[in-house]
């Protein structure tokens, strides 16, 4: 009995012992596998980018389980759609078409805490011993990313926990790479879009530290000091900079930190090239997101273009308004001289021939006088912006048709023919300003053409405005000379036009009125064949 018992024991203690073994076996089998598992995913957190993170995912499910073909989605919460980043396995394109997975199929895994697995219904992916399809959700800290989809013959999967608990793994480990890897390439596009915006500043940019080393600066900051940036940047200002420039930067360092928020400056300064410049220095703080003070921003110019061209702008308006006052004072006596002159033409028959011509000479000057102070008085408050339009609805061929009949009654003038069709649109603007514009165009046509020459006005016109031409078959000009024509005092210098009188104003102003109205100004012309001015009004 107590030998059978012994005997049972033993026994007994043989299979306890053969279990233990198998389970321990077991034990450091998985525990083998999870080692492997960790290691894999461990390559995956060295992947620069979501293709690379993608393929090490790939490559880490082959070795969990066999599949044929693998999808990787994530949702693209802008366009409302998922995206599909990476596709791998079977190459025929016939099949690969047939590994489709509906939307709220996709919903559902990409919302669920683990893998599950479904079966396939595709009776040719059947054939092809493609059974199941695996669905990986793709999970970030905050949010549900995407989903992972594999197919295969996996109906082993979900009695396999140990595969189940690696999926889960992989899944979080993926989806933080995911995310890390879109925060990467959001910040960068941040720097990008912030060392752009540094380079298009116009003026040199330098940002230093607190200890007065260079932090950041712009590719002006290195035409304008010559230095290159890679060699400059953790440098000294003291280093990199003329000695002159580096103490007054330094000094206003110190200025900016120790309180004033902006200050400017200006030094005297020999560019690269040996040219002489004011430079303009504007110093502010550079603070980090708690206000902190942690170095100086300073944007250096050159001022001797901006106070040239402030100077210039000056001189125009005083010009401008001096032209103004001037013609203003002339048209006080002239208009006395007009009247008596008028008053002594009407007793013209008391004179003598010679006395009678000098009284028409007078008369005709005070005339040309009056016009010149006309146009100048015209263009200066054009040029001052003290003109304003008066404008109501136009139509520009009745316009057009006025001016003509002011031409039509002139000895050896011009034939001027208005074709103007009843449908030109109405346009926008100050009939008055828009008759000057044609009776400064009409004028010149008629006055640089041969006597008894044609002028045509005409009109073309679309949804977005008016085109009127004066097109003249008089004297011409040279190409060269059409950019100038429209500057005021300009006049095409040639034999045939110095016997012609004029001023130079005519086209200044009629430019000054249609871009008052929102239009264009154009010519065409060739020397002895005629010219065409056009001018646009934009239909409002
Ligand atoms: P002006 O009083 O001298 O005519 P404008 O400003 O009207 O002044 O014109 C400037 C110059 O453009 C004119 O002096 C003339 O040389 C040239 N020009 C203008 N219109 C014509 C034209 N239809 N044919 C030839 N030349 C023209």
């Amino acid at each position: 009995m107590k030998e059978e018992r012994t005997a049972i024991c033993a026994r007994t203690h043989e299979s306890t012992e053969r279990i233990t073994v198998r389970a321990r076996g077991e034990l450091y089998e998985s525990l083998e596998q999870h080692i492997v598992l960790y290691k894999r995913i461990a390559t995956l957190y060295s992947a620069e980018s979501l293709l690379e993170a993608c393929e090490k995912l790939a490559d880490i499910l082959s070795g969990l389980c066999k599949y044929r073909f693998l999808k990787v989605l994530l949702w693209n919460s802008k366009l409302n759609r998922y995206d599909a980043v990476m596709k791998t396995g079977d190459r025929d394109e016939g099949a690969a078409k047939r590994f489709y997975c509906d939307q709220a199929l996709l919903d559902w895994a990409m919302e669920s805490d683990s893998a599950s697995v479904v079966p396939v219904e595709d009776a040719e992916l059947i054939h092809r011993d493609v059974r199941s399809m695996l669905l990986i959700p793709v999970r970030g800290r905050q949010k549900a990313l995407g989903c992972v989809l594999v197919w295969g013959d996996l109906d082993a999967t979900e009695s396999n926990p140990l595969l189940l608990q690696s999926l889960d793994v992989l899944s979080k480990a993926f989806g933080g790479i995911v995310e890390n890897i879109s925060l990467t390439q959001r910040y960068q596009r941040t720097a990008n879009m912030l060392d752009d915006i540094i380079e298009s500043v116009p003026h040199a940019v330098l940002a230093v530290s607190a200890d007065d080393c260079v932090i950041a600066c712009n590719r002006n900051a290195e035409f304008l000091f010559d230095f290159k940036r890679a060699f400059v940047l953790g440098e000294p200002l003291g280093d990199i900079l003329p000695p002159k420039v580096a103490a007054a930067m330094e000094a206003l360092s110190i200025a900016a930190i120790s309180g004033s928020e902006e200050i400017d400056h200006e030094l005297d300064y020999t560019l690269p090239n040996e040219g002489k410049i004011t430079m303009g220095i504007s110093t502010s703080r550079l603070h980090d997101k708690d206000g902190r003070v942690r170095g100086v921003l300073f944007i250096c110019r050159d001022m001797t273009l901006s106070r040239e061209v402030q100077k210039l702008r000056e001189l125009d308006q005083m010009k401008s308004e001096f032209v103004h006052t001037v013609s203003h004072e002339l048209k006080t006596p002239l208009t006395a001289i007009m009247g008596g002159s008028e008053i002594l033409c009407e007793d013209k028959y008391q004179f003598t021939e010679q006395q009678g011509q000098i009284l028409d000479i007078v008369v005709e000057n005070a005339y040309r006088l009056k016009e010149l102070i006309n146009d100048l008085l015209d263009l200066s408050r054009l040029e001052t912006g003290r003109l304003s339009l008066d404008c109501l609805p136009c139509d520009l061929g009745s316009i057009a048709s006025e001016v003509a009949c002011i031409f039509a009654g002139n000895k050896n003038s011009c034939d001027v023919t208005i074709n103007a069709p009843e449908q030109i649109p109405v346009i926008n603007g100050d009939p008055d300003k828009l008759k000057q514009v044609f009776q400064n165009l009409i004028g010149n046509a008629v006055k640089y053409s041969p006597d008894g020459g044609t002028v045509d006005v005409s009109f073309e016109w679309d949804d977005k405005g008016v085109a009127a031409k004066v097109t003249d078959h008089g004297i011409g000009m040279p190409g060269e000379q059409l950019p100038f024509i429209w500057d005021k005092f300009y006049r095409v210098d040639s034999s045939t036009t110095s016997n012609i009188e004029g001023t130079g104003l005519g086209l200044a102003i009629a430019r000054h009125i249609i871009e008052l109205h929102g239009g264009t100004v154009s010519v065409t012309s060739e020397p002895g064949c005629g010219s065409t001015f056009t001018f646009t009004i934009p239909i409002k």
